[in-house]
């Protein structure tokens, strides 16, 4: 089922997510559903804030990403043992991040219409339970790792807006409302701020 996802502005995207175990209710059709939704809306990553759950899981698909790519565009935004990736990541946490850092341009199934540029570790070492709750500990690169930490921060309530340069950010304030008040739609069901 797809399901609506909440447009900037809701309380819930700030909030910092409580793990989860294998017992939670629902959690295999909560999953089936964040990939439906994502795929829905033509996205990349999302998390379960996203759609209104507070709990820290969140999906990702590198790969259809790395698939689309240009090769030599490709060669910038993956590393070579990297041809993307399609995982859940459940009770994620980041344990070491790289020094080095990139910029590149990104949006927000919670932000529609708007893309900025990002600056962020250009890897992470990150352990996890996948879907399987099976405990992982990775380290991925470029692009994979850039969703991998997008989606991260919504479970932490942090949002790529808060890594805007604050003059950026002023700039953006007039647009951000009218993503809350539904004025700037997407073509995937959504929620608004009342
Ligand atoms: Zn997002």
């Amino acid at each position: 089922m797809q399901l609506p996802i909440l447009a900037y502005g809701h309380d819930i995207l700030r909030k910092q997510c409580d793990e989860i175990d294998p017992s939670y209710p629902g959690l295999d059709k909560l999953i089936d559903n964040m990939w439906e939704t994502m795929y829905g809306a033509n996205g990349c990553g999302l998390a379960a804030p996203q759609v209104n759950v507070p709990v820290r899981l969140f999906v990702v698909d590198s790969k259809s990403t790395h698939d689309r790519m240009d090769e030599v565009i490709r060669e910038d935004h993956f590393v070579r043992e990297d041809t993307g990736i399609v995982e859940t990541f459940i009770n994620a946490n980041i344990l070491d991040e790289s020094d080095d850092a990139w910029i590149d341009e990104e949006g927000c199934l919670s932000i529609p219409a708007l893309t900025e540029r990002v600056k962020r570790p250009w890897s992470i070492t990150i352990e996890y339970f996948n879907r399987q709750f099976e405990k992982q500990t990775k380290t991925f690169y470029g692009t994979t790792a850039r969703m991998i930490q997008h989606e991260y921060d919504h479970t932490e309530g942090v949002l790529y807006l808060d890594y805007l340069k604050p003059l950026t950010r002023k700039l953006l304030h007039g647009k951000l409302e009218k993503i809350a008040k539904g004025q700037i739609k997407a073509k995937y069901p959504m929620q608004f701020v009342k």
